[in-house]
């Protein structure tokens, strides 16, 4: 039987399904909008029992790298469930079971940001290390990644969009726009806050706009919190506001200047041009990490 994989990107405003074993073997793929969970899900496990039936053989792994928060608890009731999103309808959704029960092939599950972890790890801009941070800036903020070679869950999975950064208000009185918590990270720093702040898009505004000095402020106190916190061995920042790649040279600068020398590693002094960097897989860290979230599923 041959190793072929099925991913789903569940996100929410589009899920993309893949089948494939890596970033140069996607065999079929297809992305639909993000409806109704029932309609949504149906859609996912009709592409790949169409799949199936065009291979004469089951896939040998599904798995879906889904939008949160999400229980990843092996052994709770709700494991595999969408919980507590704010998306309407999506609330305590069994995703998993859905897949597991529409497809009857294992079926790994993970956070987006965690699916897109692995895939930098496997194929991308982590090769080779196994304590790194991906970092995701849009719509929202998340953060996942490895230590010690695994995924990080813990007790629920890591929120790293929602620590708790300086924020002087004198100098930006911006409230911040996070429902839970005003002017944490996500709420100073998210796409929709850039946007809400200037009162335009951030793509809209030029590089030497104060909206990017700012910016780059708040991730680099970010960033210094994970470099104290998780000790990465390096930091991959992806996501809609990071395709304006000028913030990267004023994030890297200042996480330098916070840390102030008391990080004294190569990576931090010398080489932070190869340590805060952007994903390899671009836009495609997304389903390559639920591609990779099936291979792991397999083993
Ligand atoms: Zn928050």
């Amino acid at each position: 039987m041959a190793v072929l994989y099925g991913g789903i990107e569940a996100g929410g405003t589009k899920f993309v399904c893949a089948v494939g074993t890596g970033p140069e073997d996607i065999r079929a793929e297809t992305r639909f909008p993000t409806t109704s969970p029932q309609e949504t899900i149906a859609r996912a496990v009709r592409f790949f029992q169409e799949q199936q039936e065009h291979l004469g053989e089951p896939l040998t792994a599904i798995g879906i790298a889904s939008f949160g928060p999400v229980d990843l608890i092996p052994g709770s009731a709700t494991y595999g469930y969408i919980t507590a999103t704010p998306k309407p309808g999506w609330q305590n959704v069994d995703l998993l079971g859905e897949v597991r029960r529409g497809l009857e092939v294992p079926v790994g599950f993970d956070t987006d940001v965690n699916g897109a972890a692995l895939a930098e790890g496997r194929w991308g801009a982590a090769q080779g290390l196994d304590t790194f941070i991906y970092l995701t800036v849009g719509t929202g903020i998340g953060g996942g990644g490895m230590v010690g070679g695994r995924l990080i869950h813990g007790m629920l999975h890591p929120e790293m969009g929602h620590i708790r950064i300086p924020h002087d208000r004198e100098k930006d009185p911006f409230a911040g726009c996070c429902p839970f918590h005003g002017d944490c990270l996500e709420g100073l720093a998210c796409g929709p806050a850039i946007e809400q702040r200037w009162g335009a898009r951030g793509e809209t505004l030029p590089p030497d706009h104060p909206a990017w000095a700012l910016e780059a402020h708040y991730l680099a106190l970010a960033l210094a919190n994970f470099v104290c916190t998780l000790s990465p061995q390096r930091i991959i920042l992806g996501g809609g506001v990071m395709n304006q790649r000028h913030l990267f040279p004023l994030i890297r600068r200042e996480v330098q200047e916070l840390l102030n020398g008391y990080i004294p590693t190569p990576q931090i002094l010398q080489d932070i041009d190869a340590y805060i960097v952007p994903p390899a897989l671009g836009d495609r860290a997304g389903i390559l990490g639920a591609i990779a979230l099936a291979e792991f599923a397999s083993r």
